[in-house]
């Protein structure tokens, strides 16, 4: 059976390492990049470069037996994936391409994201042209790029905005002011309820016309799903913000529609619950068994919503573990941060 796997970030490269060499099935995994990237680690390389080696597995390390092919998939039929120069039949499709992380702003320069770790050696080098950072947005990976710069350089000038009241607001309220409160003392500027709309000769301009003077900008405000490529199904299969809608068993599901042999899982898809490499690895597991059991006709498993604990890097030796309604704050929660990280890369080292 021909098993396509598109995207290999947490869901797609944990399909492809499972099915890997199993009798049955000849694997194919689809990215851009050549390399599995730990994207919570991406925190850790703001201000430390050499830190990607820690969090990257090329794929060919990944995959023992299947294949690997990198490019970019700009078309997937409900037959075929094509890249620009391929096309490539399949009998079972998992698609998990994640989500991007869009900068609302017309000029560009000088504003970065911690979307990959490409961005993050990029937003590295600008970090050496002034002291003035601005970050657009207080939500989980905002406040861990403010609190990661503010412990790392003393002689920054940080200022965060957030569209909202709190920071990190769909966690507990608790959680909200431990990480407030660390960055004030790091003496790290907030500003709560504006949005930055705009920019002009090295100053940022809010939705209540405040202007905050900045020389480099993290962007972490707001997400894009990519999904142009699915134009070749019925629109339906895609929700309004561009995610694709699936039915309790992952398949990939709308307009009256299932489409048995295709599954989505991760960040791309419609499910609502916060968008983490801990969901996405849920998916990941769910989808691996429904293929096996879809392929013995027996009846799929279903997929259901969970609430789950959260970490939040607050500098290298500092963390916030959320688990609501609590919040807990310092050295155990950074420790196992880092048993995390280190068993997430093993496990795709293996
Ligand atoms: C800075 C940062 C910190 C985070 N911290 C945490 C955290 O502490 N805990 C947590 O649980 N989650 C965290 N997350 C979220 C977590 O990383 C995502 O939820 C998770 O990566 C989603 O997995 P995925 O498989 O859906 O997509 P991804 O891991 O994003 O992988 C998608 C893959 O698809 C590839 N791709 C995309 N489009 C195409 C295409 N057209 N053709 C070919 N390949 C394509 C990409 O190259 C990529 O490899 C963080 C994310 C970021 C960015």
């Amino acid at each position: 059976m021909k098993l396509v796997i598109v995207g290999g970030g947490f869901c797609g490269s944990f399909i492809a390492k499972k099915f890997d060499g199993k009798s049955g099935y000849e694997v194919l995994l689809i990215d851009k990049k050549g390399y599995f990237e730990y994207s919570p680690g991406l925190i850790r390389m703001i201000g430390d470069p050499e830190y990607h080696e820690k969090i990257t597995v090329p794929y060919t390390e990944i995959l023992k037996e299947s294949k690997f092919v990198k490019a970019e998939v700009e078309s997937i039929t409900p037959e075929e994936v094509r890249t620009g120069s391929d096309t490539f039949r399949y009998d079972h499709l998992t698609i998990c391409p994640g989500i991007s992380y869009p900068v609302y702003l017309e000029r560009k320069e000088d504003v970065h994201t911690i979307s990959s770790g490409r961005e993050v050696k990029r937003l590295n080098q600008d970090l050496k042209k002034g002291d003035h950072v601005l970050i657009v947005g207080g939500g989980l990976i905002g406040t861990e790029a403010a609190a990661e710069l503010a412990a790392k350089y003393d002689d920054l000038d940080i200022t965060v905005v957030h569209s909202h009241d709190r920071l990190i607001e769909r966690n507990p309220k608790l959680s909200s002011s431990l990480a407030e409160s660390f960055l004030r003392k790091k003496d790290v500027d907030i500003v709560f309820g504006e949005r930055v709309v705009d920019r002009e000769k090295g100053r940022f301009l809010t939705s209540k016309n405040r202007e905050i003077k900045a020389d480099v900008v993290v962007w972490a405000a707001g997400i894009g799903r990519d999904t142009q490529f699915m134009q070749d199904f019925r629109a339906e299969i895609r929700a309004d913000d561009g995610s694709l809608k699936v039915n309790d068993h992952l398949q990939l599901n709308g307009g009256g529609r299932t489409y048995e042999h295709i599954f989505a899982g991760g960040d791309i898809t419609d499910i609502e619950e916060e968008k983490t490499a801990h969901n996405a690895l849920r998916h990941a597991r769910l989808i691996c068994k429904n293929i096996e059991r879809s392929r013995k006709n027996k009846s799929l498993k279903t997929y259901s919503v969970q609430k789950n604990p959260i970490l939040l890097s607050l500098g290298r030796k500092n963390s916030l573990l959320i688990y609501p309604p609590y919040g807990f704050q310092g050295r155990l929660p950074a420790l196992i941060e880092w048993v995390v990280e280190r068993a997430g890369i093993t496990f795709f080292q293996m």
